[in-house]
């Protein structure tokens, strides 16, 4: 997954903004990719898919 995520970075330039919001513990916050991944909640723990994808520009 993630040799497929930086290849996609180096070809297309892109990167998005992550929103994560937690089913279990309503713990929300971001990370920055360069496609959809899942992360781990910083407080429980728990597998999450992103809520919301933003793409951003990288120079
Ligand atoms: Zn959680």
């Amino acid at each position: 997954m993630s040799a497929f995520c930086r290849r996609a970075y180096e070809e297309d330039g892109q990167w998005l903004a992550l929103t994560y919001e937690c089913p279990n513990c309503d713990t929300s916050w971001h990370d920055e990719w360069s496609c959809e991944v899942d992360d781990d909640c910083p407080t429980c723990g728990t597998s999450c898919s992103p809520a919301d994808a933003e793409e951003i520009e990288i120079d």
